[in-house]
C-alpha cells in the first residue's frame, strides 16, 4: 500500500491492495481485499481501460458491505483488470488466465464476473485456479443472470416496504432505467405479483405506455437483441424521460450516477429499489428521503446476485439459491425500514450501520 492509500484506511479495512504486472501478457491489474473477517473476499473482476486502487477500494468496500447485510460468509473484495472489454476473444482468455494464476495464492479472495467480464471468464479462471463463483451452469455454476437473481431480489425488496408503507404491488406502477440483466427481471417478477410496467428504458431510449405492457412480450423482443424504441407498443421517448414518468415503483437498474443534485427533483414515485450500484448519489439520496421516498439502496436490495454466488460456492443449487433470496432480503429490508423509521434516519444510513455493525461483530471473533 503506498502513503497516499493508507488514506482509505478506516476501521473495517482495506486489508491489502495488490498491484499486477506481467510483462508477457501485459496484464496489468489492481487487487482490493477490504475485509476478511467473515470469511474469504467474494468480488467480481471489472475489465474497464482505466481504473484506480481508490476505484477498486470503494467497490471492494461496497462488497464487505453487501456481504455482510447479506449474512455471508465472506468479506468484500475487488479487482480491476486494466484493459479494453471490447477486445478479441482469444486475447481476453489471455488476460484472464494470466489473471487467475497471478492470484493463485491469494486465497482470501474469490473472484466472479462484473462489467466487462461474464461467466465463460469465470470458467477460464476454474481452468486454471479452484476458486471462482458465476460459472456456467455446465460446469456447477447457477447462471444468475439467466435466472434473474438480482431482478428476484430487487421485487421481494419491493414487496416488503409495499406492505410496510400500505401500498398495494396489484395494481402499482413500475418504471425500470434499463432493461438488461436485472431490470427485465425485476418487471417479470413484479408483474407476477400484479404491477403494470409502465415504462421501460434502455440505451435506445425510454418507451411508455400507462395501461402497461406485457411485460413477457417485450422480453421476449429485448432477448432477440433488439432496442426497445423500436417496439411496436408505446410512445417513445427520450433515454432520460424515464426520469419524469409517474409511478409508484422506479427501479435505475442501468449505469451509477443517473439521479444527482441537479435532476432528483423530476423524480415522482413512492418507492426506488436501486438494482444498478450507486445508481443515485448520497445528496439526492436525502432529497428523496425528505420527500417521504422510500429509497431501498443498492446492496440491500440488489444482493440477489451475490447470495446467488455463494450458494453456487458451497455447491447449493438454483432453488436454493432463490429461497435464500427470498429470505435475507425480505429480512435485511424489514429491518432497514425499521431502523430508519425509528432512529429518523435515510434508510442508506441506517443499512451501513447495520452492515458495519454486524463485520465489527464477526471481527471480534478474529485475533
Ligand atoms: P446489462 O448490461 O444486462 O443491462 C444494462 C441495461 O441498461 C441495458 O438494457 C442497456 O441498454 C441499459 N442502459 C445503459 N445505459 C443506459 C442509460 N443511460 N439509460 C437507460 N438505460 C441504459 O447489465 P445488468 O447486469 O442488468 O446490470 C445493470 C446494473 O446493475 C449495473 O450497474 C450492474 O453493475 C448492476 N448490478 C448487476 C447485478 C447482476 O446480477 N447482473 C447485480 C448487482 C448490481
Amino acid at each position: 500500500m503506498s502513503q497516499r492509500e493508507l488514506e482509505f484506511t478506516d476501521e473495517l479495512g482495506p486489508e491489502k491492495i495488490v498491484y499486477i504486472y506481467e510483462p508477457r501478457t501485459t496484464l496489468r491489474a489492481i487487487l482490493v481485499i477490504d475485509n476478511v473477517a467473515a470469511g474469504p473476499s467474494i468480488g467480481g473482476i471489472r475489465m474497464v481501460e482505466d481504473g484506480s486502487s481508490e476505484e477498486t477500494f470503494r467497490l471492494a468496500r461496497a462488497m464487505t458491505l453487501k456481504n455482510a447485510a447479506a449474512g455471508l460468509a465472506h468479506g468484500g473484495g475487488k479487482s480491476i483488470i486494466l484493459a479494453d472489454p471490447k477486445m478479441a476473444k482469444a486475447d481476453k482468455e489471455v488476460l484472464i488466465r494470466a489473471f487467475a494464476c497471478a492470484i493463485a495464492d491469494i486465497k482470501d479472495y474469490i473472484p466472479g464476473p462484473d462489467m466487462g467480464t461474464n461467466e465463460e471468464c469465470m470458467a477460464w479462471i476454474r481452468d486454471e485456479i479452484d476458486r471462482v463463483v458465476g460459472l456456467p451452469r455446465e460446469v456447477g455454476g447457477i447462471p444468475l443472470d439467466e435466472i434473474g437473481a438480482t431482478g428476484f431480489g430487487l421485487a421481494v425488496a419491493c414487496k416488503v416496504v409495499s406492505e410496510e408503507s400500505g401500498m398495494p404491488l396489484k395494481g402499482a406502477r413500475v418504471a425500470v432505467q434499463g432493461f438488461g440483466a436485472v431490470g427485465k427481471h425485476a418487471a417479470r417478477f413484479l408483474a407476477e405479483q400484479g404491477s403494470l410496467l409502465v415504462a421501460a428504458a434502455d440505451s435506445s431510449g425510454t418507451l411508455i405506455d400507462g395501461r402497461g405492457f406485457d411485460v413477457q412480450a417485450l422480453i421476449e423482443y429485448k432477448n432477440q437483441g433488439k432496442p426497445l424504441c423500436e417496439y411496436p407498443h408505446g410512445e417513445k421517448h427520450d433515454i432520460d424521460a424515464i426520469i419524469d414518468v409517474e409511478c409508484d415503483i422506479w427501479i435505475p437498474a442501468a449505469r451509477p450516477d443517473v439521479v444527482r443534485d441537479d435532476n432528483v427533483n423530476r423524480l415522482k414515485t413512492r418507492i426506488i429499489a436501486e438494482g444498478a450500484n450507486i445508481p443515485i448519489a448520497p445528496s439526492a439520496e436525502e432529497v428523496l428521503w425528505k420527500r417521504g421516498i422510500h429509497v431501498i439502496p443498492d446492496f440491500i436490495a440488489n444482493a440477489g446476485g451475490v447470495i446467488c454466488a455463494a450458494v453456487e460456492y458451497h455447491h447449493g443449487n438454483q432453488s436454493m439459491a432463490m429461497e435464500t433470496i427470498k429470505e435475507t432480503i425480505s429480512r435485511n429490508t424489514k429491518q432497514v425500514f425499521k431502523a430508519s423509521q425509528e432512529a429518523n434516519v435515510s434508510p442508506r444510513s441506517a443499512a451501513i450501520k447495520l452492515a458495519t455493525e454486524r463485520v465489527k461483530q464477526v471481527m471480534t471473533f478474529r485475533r
